[in-house]
């Protein structure tokens, strides 16, 4: 942790960017972080230590760590963006039902080629895979409700049945 902040303030100077107090908070808060924040996740903990700063302060140092390479915006539309600051590989997975962020890692994703008229078009500075689907927590709670509903609807037009096995 230590050397990833020494890293960072050498990455400050050679993008020749001031390392001022609201920066070093930023960044660190983001590195500590395992929940991939928003700008407005990491303002409510950074204010704790800098109480005048601002949400759009935040919000613009977050958007400048990500031009400088020591943060990226995690994959993933239609909601507040969410950043990340942990530089070892790895890939996400996001529930589209309760926003929750999951890192993993898959070698083989480490091998996508990108097509040559790509590379033509754009320069790409980051790839990733990105899943997005249901965690295993929202589904148990989308399977409960189905079959609690299931069952009220069972009771309602078969009234209990008390015979017995044959
Ligand atoms: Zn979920
Ligand atoms: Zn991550």
């Amino acid at each position: 942790m230590e050397k990833q902040l020494e890293n960072f303030t050498k990455r400050c100077r050679r993008s020749g960017l001031r390392i001022t107090p609201q920066r070093i908070a930023v960044y660190e808060e983001l590195m500590q972080s395992k929940v991939h924040p928003s700008a407005d996740m990491v303002y409510r903990k950074v204010k704790k230590k800098l109480p005048n700063i601002s949400l759009d302060t935040v919000n613009r140092t977050l958007y400048t760590l990500a031009e400088m390479g020591a943060a990226y915006v995690v994959e993933g539309s239609g909601q507040a963006k969410r950043f990340d600051a942990d530089e070892q590989k790895h890939y996400h997975f996001r529930c589209i039902k309760c926003n929750k962020i999951v890192d993993f890692y898959h070698k083989p994703f480490d091998n996508i080629q990108i097509p040559e008229e790509l590379k033509k078009k754009f320069t790409i500075l980051r790839k990733s895979v990105y899943l997005e689907g249901i965690c295993n927590s929202c589904k148990a709670k989308v399977e409960q409700r189905k079959s609690n509903s299931q069952f009220q609807h069972e009771l309602a037009k078969e009234p209990e049945n008390h015979s017995s096995k044959p």
